[in-house]
């Protein structure tokens, strides 16, 4: 039986007529950059995501850099990032010629440790990028509290988390000065292309992420400040407001299948139970855990897995035996910040980070996506119990 780790052709066969009519419809307008769909798609996510501002931006990495760049980060500046994240959290700070100051995570939820990071500040940090890894929310209370203490802002890295609720309900993204969206086809709600969001209910910053975006000409060719091109293509959003209404469906999917894989490694003993931490003989598998979840009630969007991402002592040979099987995996990630050549000088060295370096040499990405079967599940767990059994 074949398990691909991601397939996007299930969902848009669901929604073909509606997509197809859609992209004649744009290649009929003519009009490709920004106008009429774009704004339109705004509107849609300023309503679900409970944020005064929205705006569309070409990638998910742009919207990180053009929020940066709204809050005004200066050669010199520190941010603080954890060092367990996708690439672009800490490259655009280096972009901008300011500092990453690296942050291990915790190693329930897999996000920046709000402990470590109060450690980490000094006079020259201006902001802090919380990644809401994954699919799960940071413990946004305590990085508030400390950023609002130290002055600091707080871009909200919610790449993977689009739909995830705090405890208390908000949306991640709403809760920071600003948040940064991916549309990037493999993140729950994915375009045709490249695209991504910046939302924010700052009206200073909602005007300046305007004008950022459209190289910070207002009006146009008059510059008072040196923007980008970070537009959203109208065929992309005119994609996203079709599919925009299906996400919760789609992420509670997720969540089932996330909830299937749980019950499986139970039932098979590979683990006790959620959110362990240490490898025993009792968890062979380290299953992820929601939080919040029983906090308030199981349905909200606590976490909608983005990536279920399991922990097992010989992970590359079990990713060797699952390929063999034709099962698909991934590793998210490999390689800490601090052990990539391209941030060496930082001055980090291994050792520094021992979380994320457990997370990178264990951690491996199973099947999640919403339309795997019962039987596909059911066939992943069974071929990693027999490879555990064995080894
Ligand atoms: C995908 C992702 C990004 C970048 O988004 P793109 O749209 O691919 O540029 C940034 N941060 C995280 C955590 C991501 O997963």
């Amino acid at each position: 039986m074949k398990v691909p780790l991601l397939d996007l052709k299930p969902q848009y066969k669901s929604l073909k007529k509606e997509l197809d009519e859609t992209l004649i419809r744009v290649a009929e307008s003519q009009y490709f950059i920004l106008g009429p769909e774009v704004d339109k798609m705004e509107k849609s996510f300023c309503n679900y995501l409970g944020s005064k501002y929205a705006l569309g931006i070409s990638s998910g990495t742009d919207a990180l850099l053009i929020a940066l760049m709204a809050i005004d980060i200066k050669p010199g500046d520190e941010v603080i990032v954890p060092t367990f994240s996708f690439f672009a959290t800490a490259g655009v700070v280096s972009r901008l010629n300011a500092i990453p100051v690296l942050v291990d995570s915790d190693p329930v939820t897999f996000n920046i440790d709000p402990v470590e990071v109060e450690k980490k500040i000094t006079s020259r940090t201006k902001a802090i990028i919380p990644v809401h890894l994954f699919g799960q929310s940071c413990y946004m209370d305590q990085i508030m509290v400390i950023a609002r203490k130290n002055n600091i802002k707080v871009i909200e890295d919610a790449a993977q988390a689009i739909g995830v609720q705090y405890k208390d309900g908000r949306y991640v993204g709403t809760i920071g000065d600003i948040g940064c969206f991916s549309f990037f086809p493999s993140k729950n709600l994915g375009c045709f292309g490249d695209g991504g969001l910046v939302t924010t209910n700052d009206p200073h910053l909602g005007e300046r992420l305007r004008i950022l975006r459209v190289h910070g000409g207002e009006p146009k060719y008059y510059h008072k400040v040196i923007g980008g091109n970070f537009r959203l293509d109208a065929l992309q959003a005119a994609i996203l407001s079709v599919k925009l209404p299906h996400l919760d469906s789609w992420s509670e999917k997720r969540r089932k299948n996330a909830e299937t894989y749980t019950k499986l490694f139970i039932t098979k003993g590979l683990a006790a139970e959620e959110g362990k931490t240490k490898f025993d003989n009792k968890n062979k598998v380290l299953l992820p855990k929601a939080v919040y979840k029983d906090k308030v009630d199981s349905v909200r969007n606590y976490h909608i897995y983005n990536q279920f991402i399991i922990r097992v002592e010989k992970r590359d040979e079990l990713r060797k035996y699952l390929a063999e099987k034709e099962i698909g995996t991934e590793i998210y990630y490999p390689v800490p910040f601090h052990m990539q050549e391209c941030f060496a000088y930082l001055g980090n060295k291994p050792g520094d980070f021992p979380f994320a370096e457990q997370a990178a040499n264990t951690s491996i990405a199973l099947p999640i996506y919403p339309e795997l079967s019962i039987e596909q599940l059911t066939f992943v767990v069974d071929t990693i119990t027999e490879f555990i059994k064995n080894n």
